[in-house]
């Protein structure tokens, strides 16, 4: 008779379970980003609370990027807009001006960075600086949607844990390279603060705006290779890699993967990102030299 009783019991308290989960939920809160990069990063910070749409699409480069018309759309119906700030995705300014409706909260999720550099806006190369970006996205969560400024602070300390862990993790992966070759030669200057982070020496082909290019580095580049008898120099998948292809052909060094501001099906989200071009390093320059 007990067994059939708390039988029956749990059914009903299973049927309240159901009638709870049927109950109309307020809808998602509407956030749009520039990159995929942020928009990995409020989702982190707001969870379920929010529905989050990148404007740069998959695969394309945020420096050259230009808004359609729907982007103008989306942003005039969202409660909050992020960008990074410090001229990387100056093309959102315009759009702001004319889309956003009054109420619409404006992050520039770089603007407490850009203070210490002026230069390169890549801040989230270094995992530390990565944490003032979702400081200020979890600010801005909380000053759209206050009633649920509880969870956006939970969330935001879970997050904040696992990029501590973060940069711990390429510290010691980048470590296992030798100190003489800890240097990443690459197409557009976004890792200055991954360099500055880990003790690193960058060079590239282009400026961090990545909208010069020109031949003449090539020669330099071929030189440092050789000098400190580099294994490998690294391409970024949005851009063409021509020139640093045949830098590394005529080296006869590997070229290897590095993302900087795109993610793809490789790597999903910005700890990946990381990890990813951490590991991309560290194989590829523990590599013996040719000669
Ligand atoms: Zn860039």
């Amino acid at each position: 008779m007990a067994v059939v009783l708390s039988v029956s019991l749990a059914c009903g308290s299973s049927d309240q379970e159901q009638d709870l989960a049927n109950t109309p939920k307020k809808q998602p809160m509407s956030v749009v980003t520039t990159t995929a990069l942020l928009a990995d990063l409020v989702k982190n910070v707001g969870g379920d609370l929010v529905s989050v749409t990148a404007l740069v699409p998959p695969g394309a480069d945020v420096h050259s990027f230009q808004s359609t018309p729907a982007d103008n759309v989306a942003i005039s119906r969202a409660a909050m807009v992020v960008s990074n700030g410090g001229g990387l995705d100056q093309f959102l300014d315009q759009v702001i001006q004319r889309s956003t409706s009054d109420g619409t909260v404006h992050i520039l999720a770089a603007k407490a960075l850009l203070e210490l550099d002026d230069e390169d806006p890549h801040f989230w190369q270094n995992p530390v600086f990565a944490v003032r970006y979702v400081e200020s996205i979890r600010d801005g969560l909380i000053a759209a949607d206050p009633t649920n400024a509880d969870d956006y602070q939970v969330n935001f300390t879970e997050y904040k844990d696992r990029l501590t862990k973060l940069d711990f993790d390429i510290a010691s992966t980048l470590n296992t390279v030798d100190p003489t070759r800890r240097h990443l030669i690459t197409f557009h200057d976004a890792f200055g603060h991954l360099a500055k982070r880990y003790g690193w020496q960058v060079t590239s082909l282009v400026g961090s705006d990545a909208s010069q290019v020109s031949p003449g580095p090539v020669v330099e580049i071929l030189e440092k290779v050789r000098e400190q008898g580099l294994t490998a120099v690294f391409a970024e998948p949005q851009f063409n890699s021509d020139l640093l292809e045949k830098a590394a052909e005529e080296a006869e060094v590997e070229i290897g993967p590095i993302y900087s501001d795109v993610q793809d099906g490789e790597v999903a989200n910005y700890i990946d990102m990381m990890l990813f071009n951490a590991k991309s390093l560290a194989r590829l320059l523990r590599l013996s030299a040719k000669n």
